[in-house]
Formats: C-alpha cells, structure tokens, sequence
C-alpha cells in the first residue's frame, strides 16, 4: 500500500495536510505502511521507551504518549526555528497564533505588578511559587545565588531579591533580557546550553512553566546538572489538567509532562526528586475566572487592580475544593546525587 492510498483510506475527522507531515516528516518516501510501521518507531525522549500515537496535532503531526513513563509529546519533536526568534516575536506581539499573544500581554501586567506596586507576589497565579520561594529559605541562606531559567519578565527574579537572594536570570528572548538588564539583574541572553562556563556558579537553578517548551528536556536537565553539578533544581510545569485550546499544541507547546515523566526525566538527568500534583486555585474557571477576566482591565488603576488581587486571593481560599482541578501544575524539588549519570 502506498501513500497516496494511506490518505485516501485516512479516516475523515484526520485533516489530510497534518497526516501527510507527519509522515513525511518521520518516514523516508517512498515505503509501505509495513515499512512505516518499522522505519516509524519513535522513542520516547525522556525514558528510551516505545510510544504510541494519541492525538493529531493541527498543521504539525501528532502527540504521541510513552507508554512507560506516559510522557506527551509532539511528533515531530524539532521546532525548525530558534528559540530566540519565536520567543522574542511573541513578546513584542508579533505572533497571535497558538494564544501566544499571552506574552504580550504579560509586559503590561508586569508594568502594573513590578514598576507601579512593586509587589512580584500579585503574579503568583499557582501556589507552585510560593511552595519554592519557601524551600529555598528553608534549604539556602540568604545571599545564595539561584539561578532563574526562562526568568521571563521578572516576576521571581524580584520576588528573589526581596528575600535577599542574589537572583541571576536566563532567557531566550532579547526583549525581556533588556527589561531585567535594566532592573540590576545579570541576566544571560540565549538558551542554557550557551551559557558561558563560570558566568554564574549557581547555588540552586529554577524554572518556571518552560519545559514544555523544549526539543530535548533529557539534554537541557542534564546541562544544567553538569553545569551547576552541586546545585539543587525547583522546576514547576504545567499539569494534565491545565491544557489550553491552542497553548497546548506545537509550536509553543512540544511536551506535555505529569508527575511520572517528570520525576523520570529528573532521575536520568542525576537528580533525586520529590514530585508534587498541586491542584488549581478554582480562578481558571467559572464565575472567578470571569471576575478575573474583568480585573486584569483594571491594570491601568494600579490600587484597583492591588485591591482585586487581594480580594480574588481571599475568594479563593474560600472555595470548594471541588472548584480546583487536580494536577494542575507538577512541582519537582531535587537535589544532586552523587552518581550524575542514572539510568532509572
Ligand atoms: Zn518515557
């Protein structure tokens, strides 16, 4: 059987022009489906297992899901454009697709939360923040240096500085480096595989919701472990629960993690991790995120949109549970083990 006849038999809810990537992009033409099946075998990239398709993804390929340490990701896994270029478009509201202009929007809030209020701690949207700025003070003197990847607008790097941690950043878009840079931050320009050796000696490396992010997770962990070898890692991603209509699809999404692939991908890197599901705050639904909605335009009243916060903050701690989804962010705090190259 053919190509040509592998998308005639495709089944009718498959678009064509994806089916067609996909196989085109994984398989050498012309083959068989026999051949497919062979030449088509994709491992997983964190744990080396056998995967299986899972769902189409529009005008890319597919998600495939591991089916040892049941990591999603898409297929296939290469971008095709630097980190740098798209990064950088999104902040300045060059790209809209794939709800990307997300980061456009955050530059406004940050002007709100940072310049005008000075209060980092009004952006902490999940408690996964919270729960390191609170392990790092357990675990770190002040004056430690930690060292934030993909520090984005910030938003931590002050939440840092005002518990008197030496923050450095990293990031991969110029914009939010410039914005940093001018804050008195040491902030580096480029992905962590540039980073230069002894431009900064970490006591601890965080990161927030980028691993999704990335074409090779195993890679990045097991830089930043043999970089800053004796440095712990707080790392929070984006849960199950939390998948967005376009953001959780290629380009801006390349891996969706839960709490297993996590831990996984952290013990092949060399770490020991403990792993946590938290669960949502109930603001991403219902009347509250409707409230939210309306609140974020009050950003151009700067007590106003304080007060708000701190009103939804109360709201919140007074919902059900069954308002909070589970497994809504996966939080990993790890620390080094002797041996750096495991293989669990
Ligand atoms: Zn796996």
């Amino acid at each position: 059987m053919d190509l040509l006849l592998v998308f005639a038999l495709a089944p009718p809810h498959i678009p064509i022009g994806p089916l067609a990537l996909f196989l085109v992009a994984t398989c050498v033409a012309p083959m068989t489906v026999d051949d497919s099946v062979i030449a088509c075998e994709i491992q997983c990239p964190v744990c080396g297992a056998e995967t299986v398709h899972q769902e189409v993804a529009p005008a890319w390929g597919e998600f495939r899901s591991c089916t040892s340490c049941t990591l999603e990701f898409a297929h296939p896994l290469q971008r095709g454009q630097d980190p740098r270029a798209l990064f950088e478009d999104a902040y300045r509201g060059r790209v809209s697709t794939n709800a990307m202009d997300d980061f456009r929007r955050r530059v406004d809030q940050r002007r709100v939360i940072l310049d005008q209020l000075g209060e980092p701690q009004l952006w902490f949207w999940t408690p996964a923040f919270g729960q390191v700025l609170s392990w790092l003070k357990r675990h770190y003197p002040p004056g430690s240096t930690v060292l934030e990847i993909g520090c984005g607008l910030g938003f931590f790097l002050h939440a840092l500085r005002q518990e008197d941690f030496e923050a450095v950043g990293l990031d991969v878009a110029e914009t939010v480096v410039d914005i940093n840079r001018k804050d008195g931050f040491h902030v580096w320009h480029g992905p962590v595989e540039s980073l230069p050796d002894g431009w900064v000696q970490p006591d601890v490396v965080v990161a927030f919701f980028m691993l999704h992010h990335l074409e090779d997770p195993l890679s990045f962990l097991r830089t930043i472990r043999r970089r800053a070898p004796g440095a712990g890692l707080a790392l929070a991603v984006y849960g199950p629960t939390n998948k967005g209509e376009d953001a959780s699809f290629p380009p801006r999404t390349l891996i969706r993690w839960n709490a297993t692939a996590l831990a996984t991908a952290l013990r092949r890197a060399g770490y020991e991790p403990e792993v946590h599901d938290l669960a949502s705050t109930g603001a991403e639904s219902g009347p509250v995120r409707w409230a939210r909605v309306t609140l974020g335009r009050t950003a151009g009243v700067p007590w106003l949109y304080r007060l708000g916060k701190r009103v939804e903050r109360v709201v919140l701690q007074r919902l059900p549970a069954d308002a909070r989804q589970e497994s809504y962010v996966v939080l990993a705090l790890a620390q080094p083990r002797a041996e750096p190259e495991g293989n669990s």
